[in-house]
């Protein structure tokens, strides 16, 4: 599974959702997604930096992941911004769609963050799919 970073609080947005605008559905990108990856699932890494529009994004609690894995999404299609996806959306961009949003039960911790989307390593990987097989098993 590729992993893709997000500085908070927008990495929050597209896992937990805002307070107000709910799940952030829309991922601001230079370059569109390269087609291979299109209905695949990511894990979402908060990054290190906050990001300097976060405090633009009126937050009750501001979310306080960093370096971390905190969930999955699933990139479900791009397009060029065409003033669309409010709140989310700016000009100028693509607009990665997702989908899909699942947290992590516990955030995999210490996990540097790189450009564009990242393999992680393999700890990694079996670290998310305990977390999910678990609480499949957990259900009833
Ligand atoms: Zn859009």
């Amino acid at each position: 599974m590729k992993a893709l970073t997000v500085r908070q609080p927008f990495a929050d947005a597209i896992i937990h959702g805002h307070p107000r605008y709910g799940l952030k559905t829309a991922e601001n990108r230079p370059k569109p997604i390269p087609p291979k990856y299109l209905g695949e699932t990511i894990l979402i890494h908060a990054g290190k930096a906050w990001h300097p529009l976060g405090k633009d994004v009126d937050w009750e609690q501001r979310p306080d992941a960093r370096m971390a894995i905190i969930g999955t999404a699933r990139l479900i299609g791009v397009h060029v911004d065409g003033g669309c996806c409010a709140p989310w959306g700016m000009v100028g961009y693509f607009h990665w769609q997702l989908a899909d949003a699942r947290p992590l039960t516990t955030p995999i911790p210490d996990v540097a963050g790189q450009l564009g989307l990242w393999t992680p390593d393999d700890d990694i990987q079996a670290a998310v799919h305990a977390q999910f097989l678990a609480g499949a098993a957990a259900k009833p």
